[in-house]
């Protein structure tokens, strides 16, 4: 690591650092509770993925910094606890802009507009965690991912491969519609109270018709878990609530509320 008159950039064999020695981002960016440098920290996690994962074309520079920023949340893991993780993720949340997709045309030298890559790629990787709900099978992932391919090259397909491996689960389309489209799933539900019974509809609006990700709601207070996919379903239960939402806590989607 050298000292640089700019905040930091991840060069093979020398990562440049210039943040002042100050928390955060030079003193922003980062939630005032975290006391780290961010810079050293994301700089480091590239000598992961960036210098020895490196993507096959710039179409694919989401592998870099999806990655890294992830880590981040990794790292807040260990040392502060799965809250403090959730809060610095939920920092994150209001930099995501949702305008264009992530995966880049390859053969162009692709530069993104937005920061998405950083951001909503790094709760895409949070989502896909929470939805596969097994950290012994998440964690093999991160590892057979970095295992495969470092000091080399991968692309998008070869970190689904190794999604879909794992897994033993198709979760193509799941990624695709964080990574391939601008915008996120939506949960889609409309409620309705008749025959002394609510009946509950909801669906995943997304471009990926193969998408499917379980949804939880809260029914006054009360979780409750459901599958879902693009098709409209409709669940009945023998009471009247005040109150029926979706609940959106670990994984990153949008919601629209019908009728
Ligand atoms: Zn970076």
């Amino acid at each position: 690591m050298v000292e640089a008159p700019y905040l930091g950039m991840e060069h093979q064999s020398a990562i440049a650092y210039g943040n002042e020695f100050k928390q955060g981002y030079l003193g922003t960016m980062v939630p005032k509770e975290f006391d780290f440098d961010y810079i050293i920290l994301h700089e480091t996690a590239h000598e992961y993925f960036g210098n020895s994962v490196s993507c096959t074309d710039l179409g694919d520079m989401w592998i870099h910094e999806s990655f890294a920023t992830y880590m981040e949340a990794l790292y807040i893991e260990f040392y502060y606890g799965k809250e403090a993780s959730q809060r610095y993720l939920n920092s994150q949340l209001g930099f995501i802009k949702n305008i264009e997709p992530i995966f880049g045309p390859y053969g162009v030298n692709y530069e993104a507009k937005t920061s998405d890559q950083y951001y909503k790629g790094s709760w895409m990787l949070h989502s896909l965690r929470n939805t596969i709900e097994n950290d012994t099978v998440w964690f093999t992932i991160l590892r057979e991912f970095y295992n495969k391919f470092k000091i080399s090259h991968a692309n998008r397909d070869d970190f689904i491969d190794i999604v879909n491996e794992y897994t033993k689960s198709d979760y193509t389309a799941f990624i695709h519609q964080y990574l391939r489209w601008e915008v996120p799933p939506e949960m889609e539900y409309k409620s309705e109270f008749k025959d002394n019974a609510t009946f509950l509809s909801f669906r995943w609006n997304c471009y990926e018709r193969a998408f499917s990700m379980p949804i939880e709601f809260s029914l006054d207070g009360k979780k409750v878990k459901m599958q879902s996919n693009t098709e409209w379903k409709t669940v009945q239960f023998p009471k009247k609530y005040k109150e029926i939402k979706p609940i959106v806590e670990n994984r990153y989607f949008k919601v629209k509320k019908n009728n």
